[in-house]
């Protein structure tokens, strides 16, 4: 076997040995894990329940659209999924996968589907072969029953070993995988700051997204080495290559666990200067971690992750509890939460109706401009987060908002939210802090509005890179082109967190330059003292907290406006970081 090494970009550091499962079309991206033989019997129930949750769904459809004006080959077509769901090569032969190799049920249907659609595949007559098409859509839609009612949590075991590795992976699919423990994640495509990297990350483990054609050269079950902080993966490493991994990770082990001696301490700097290390999260499962990692509050709850992998919307209730979960769980400890950030690469199944195709979707319909186009969904949102605002210490927190009437229409939907509780007796904390987003370049160039209106900001800097360099951040074609360091979003920064000093109004980070520990004393020495990042990254940079002379970064810092040259830039950040 020969050894090679791929490129690319590193979104999660560390280093991962453990052998390639190569996961195929990004729709079904589904999860592989062992059960225990105990467990084969409420698998095989699991996977039983799910046909027959699609076969009623065929009926209703049956029902509904075949009378009237529905064309008559609906009826047809549906006739056809009904035979193949029925079908014992489909509704039975996964089963005994399940039981033979003590798989998960959407594993064992997945491999019957390959080998469905190779038959199909050596038919002559087109029409026939056409018909895969339809297979394939029966599978996708027992898949999304049985995603929706999840089987037992992984045991440990295989997947500690095991390193994913994809053409490409939505944030949905990626959130799938915090169920599970896989070793690493490859990807051929991806931005460093794509929101699907931004969950690799957070489940801590190694990832290399943009390695181009991993998929195509690596083979299921081959030996890899995925080195997340030096941007490389080595395939089929030999025997030294693999001893010299093998200390390095034991190596970083040790690092980890100096680290964790931090957690109860307070991030102070050398002078003094109280800083707040907040966690980003996605999903109220991301608690533990944020409390392991001593995190002084949330800083970001992406909370448009409720809406993915699912039928249909959450509702308010659902939405309550979740926050309310987190609210408690934070024991009065700042828990802000973003009001949904759907579009562009994140988008929600029970939207389906409401999405338009847009042309360029980052600069489409997204966050909170798609909250104000659908004023009813935002509103059953902001109850939720208010009701919630009742057991805790909540804080709302608008997206990507630009403009004063963007700002003054979300003031008004939370004041409508807060009548109607009032009017139904329901209890919400009165005096919760509304915050806004500074994600685009024209909200730094007219904060003054934003400073007037709104409790505190939060910089996004994943998106105010975006949108001031004109680099879609999950495009790998341009992603050298994405620059945190370019002169012009270093200004932006500095003008939004000097303006905010200025009035007095809190402001934060939450991008992911928060949490990368060669920017932490940039970013102190431009005067900010609140980050927020991935529960992962807390103690690494509290360690930089704790290390930085404040005074002497912002002297270092204040010379910044005056470079405009990358070279003296990158000198500038070394003698900081010295
Ligand atoms: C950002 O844009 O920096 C941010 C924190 O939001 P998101 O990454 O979810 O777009
Ligand atoms: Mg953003």
């Amino acid at each position: 076997m020969t050894s090679f090494a791929l490129h690319g970009v590193g979104v999660s550091g560390g280093i991962a040995i453990g052998r390639a499962q190569l996961v195929s079309h990004a729709t079904l991206e589904v999860a592989h894990y062992t059960i225990d033989s105990g467990n084969v019997g409420a698998e095989i129930a699991r996977f039983d329940n799910a046909v027959r949750e699609v076969q009623r769904e065929l009926e209703g459809l049956h029902a509904t659209m075949t009378g009237g004006d529905a064309p008559a080959e609906f009826g047809a077509f549906l006739d056809v999924h009904w035979m193949i769901l029925t079908d014992p090569t489909l509704s039975d032969t996964p089963k005994k996968i399940v039981a033979e190799q003590r798989c998960n049920a959407e594993w064992a249907l997945v491999q019957q589907m390959n080998v469905l659609v190779e038959q199909f595949d050596t038919i002559d007559d087109p029409y026939l072969r056409e018909r895969k098409a339809d297979v394939v859509q029966v599978v996708e839609r027992i898949l999304k029953r049985l995603l929706g009612k999840p089987g037992p949590v992984t045991p440990a075991g295989a997947e500690q070993h095991t390193i994913l590795v994809a053409h490409d992976l939505s944030p949905a699919d990626v959130i799938q995988f915090k169920r599970h423990r896989y070793a690493a994640f490859l990807t051929d495509v991806g931005g460093a700051t794509s929101h699907t990297a931004i969950v690799a990350r957070s489940l801590a483990v190694p990832a290399v997204v943009a390695t181009h054609n991993a998929r195509q050269l690596i083979r299921e079950n081959e030996l890899l080495i995925v080195d997340g902080t030096n941007n490389v993966v080595i395939v089929n490493p030999d025997k030294s290559v693999l001893a010299e991994y093998r200390l390095k990770q034991g190596e970083l082990s040790l690092e980890r666990a100096r680290l964790r001696r931090l957690i109860t301490k307070p991030a102070t700097s050398i002078d003094g200067v109280e800083i707040e290390l907040q966690a980003n999260i996605e999903l109220p499962g991301d608690l533990l971690q944020t409390l392991e990692n001593g995190a002084s509050g949330i800083g970001l709850f992406r909370s448009e992750f409720l809406f993915l992998n699912r039928e249909g919307l959450p509702s308010e209730d659902e939405q309550f509890e979740a926050f309310r979960s987190v609210a408690e769980g934070m024991r009065g400890k700042p828990v802000t939460i973003r009001t949904f950030d759907l579009g562009a690469d994140k988008q929600a199944s029970g939207l389906e109706g409401l999405a338009r195709v847009a042309p360029n979707p980052a600069l489409g319909l997204r966050a909170v401009r798609f909250c104000l186009a659908e004023p009813r969904l935002f509103l059953t949102q902001l109850r939720a987060i208010l009701r919630a605002s009742h057991y805790g210490k909540v804080k709302i927190l608008v997206p990507m908002l630009v403009s004063v009437s963007e700002i003054d229409q979300t003031l008004a939907m939370i004041a409508q939210a807060k009548e109607s509780l009032r009017e139904e007796g329901i209890p919400f904390d009165s005096g919760v802090a509304i915050g806004g987003m500074i994600e685009i370049p024209a909200a730094v160039l007219a904060i003054s509005a934003f400073l007037k209106r709104l409790d505190f900001l939060s910089i996004g800097t994943n998106d105010l890179i975006q949108y001031t360099l004109a680099v879609d951040r999950a495009d790998d074609t341009v992603s050298h082109l994405y620059d945190p360091l370019h002169p012009a979003v270093l200004r932006l920064i500095a003008m939004a967190i000097a303006a905010a000093d200025r009035a007095k109004v809190p402001i934060a980070v939450c991008g992911e330059m928060a949490g990368e520990a060669r920017l932490t004393r940039l970013l102190l020495g431009l005067g900010l003292t609140n980050l927020s990042m991935h529960p992962a990254h807390l103690l690494s940079i509290k360690q930089r907290v704790l290390t930085t002379d404040i005074a002497r970064a912002r002297v270092l810092m204040a010379r910044m406006h005056r470079i405009d040259d990358p070279v003296r830039l990158s000198k500038l950040l070394d003698k900081l970081n010295a």
